[in-house]
């Protein structure tokens, strides 16, 4: 059996529609089910046909059924492991619904660092999980026969409460970056070394990444400070890496604030796509 990884959220934590929100988008979403987005999460079934979940978003009922509906199978998909990037709302707030109100699951296995861990455990989350700590850089099957590895990569992002990794899923053909939330390029680039985006990817043998496509440009949310709130912005990305070459990896940005004209098909969509990069869609599907 093939590895896959499918797509199963790509919005910012407050998803789309956004609380307390009447913009153009959200309101388009409220209006028009197809139009909601989710906030990020992705599904990998490995070789052996185990599910592993990454990220726990509030959408969790959704997402099980996205996947069972990606993989051409009826009813919901349930996971064999969850692993989680850092702890802030969108990635961790579905994690209740494991435990005793909803799912009631026992020892399933839990990967994050071992400050993800013990900020879950202060906030009385962890009950339903076997945890274990991971060790960043190194690759490590989530469970046995699997046929693929995760490999966490530390990332700089305003670590209030805890620490933050990407996740890169290395599978018997391909490897698939997942780089939702970092706070800028210089930063994440400093970490490891590298003097430029593809010099990054090419060093992680990335062949597919995900990455942090909150917004669009700096001017984005009026009334908002947005130095509260870092991320680098697609239009720098795309700056920086320019057009895609012949060699290069696919890029596709996801993470989408609901004030992210990417949502649309506009103009932004097509600059992006003309420069031979994409945008992740929900239900997107590779094979690894
Ligand atoms: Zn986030
Ligand atoms: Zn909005």
């Amino acid at each position: 059996m093939a590895v896959t990884l499918t797509v199963l959220g790509i919005a910012q934590d407050g998803g789309v529609p956004h609380a307390g929100c009447e913009c153009s988008n959200c309101m388009d979403a409220h209006d028009n089910p197809m139009l909601r987005r989710h906030p990020v999460a992705c599904g990998i079934v490995g070789s052996d046909g185990s599910m592993h979940l990454i990220e726990a978003s509030r959408a969790l009922p959704d997402q099980m059924r996205l996947w069972a509906d990606s993989l051409d199978r009826q009813g919901v998909a349930r996971p064999d492991s969850v692993s989680l990037t850092h702890v802030h709302i969108g990635h961790i707030d579905g994690i209740g619904q494991f435990g005793k109100e909803v799912m009631g699951v026992s020892e399933l296995p839990l990967f994050a660092s071992r400050l993800v861990i013990a900020e879950m455990e202060k906030r009385e989350m962890m009950m339903p999980f076997s945890t274990s700590e991971i060790t960043t850089m190194q690759g490590f099957e989530p469970s046995k026969s699997c046929g693929f590895e995760l490999v966490f990569v530390p990332v700089p992002h305003r670590d209030e409460f805890a620490d933050t990794h990407a996740i890169l899923i290395r599978g018997p053909d391909k490897s698939v970056l997942f780089l939702p939330d970092h706070d800028e390029w210089d930063g994440t680039l400093a970490m490891h070394g590298a003097e430029t985006i593809r010099e990054w990817l090419f060093s992680l043998e990335v062949d597919i990444a995900l990455i942090d496509g909150s917004f669009w440009g700096p001017e984005e949310l009026p009334g908002r400070d947005m130095s509260q709130i870092p991320h680098p912005t697609v239009s720098e990305s795309l700056m920086r890496l320019g057009k895609r070459s012949e060699g290069d990896p696919e890029i596709h940005f996801t993470h989408l604030n609901h004030s992210n004209p990417l949502l649309k098909q506009g103009s932004e969509y097509d600059e992006l796509v003309k420069m031979g990069w994409g945008v992740s869609w929900q239900g997107q599907h590779f094979s690894l």
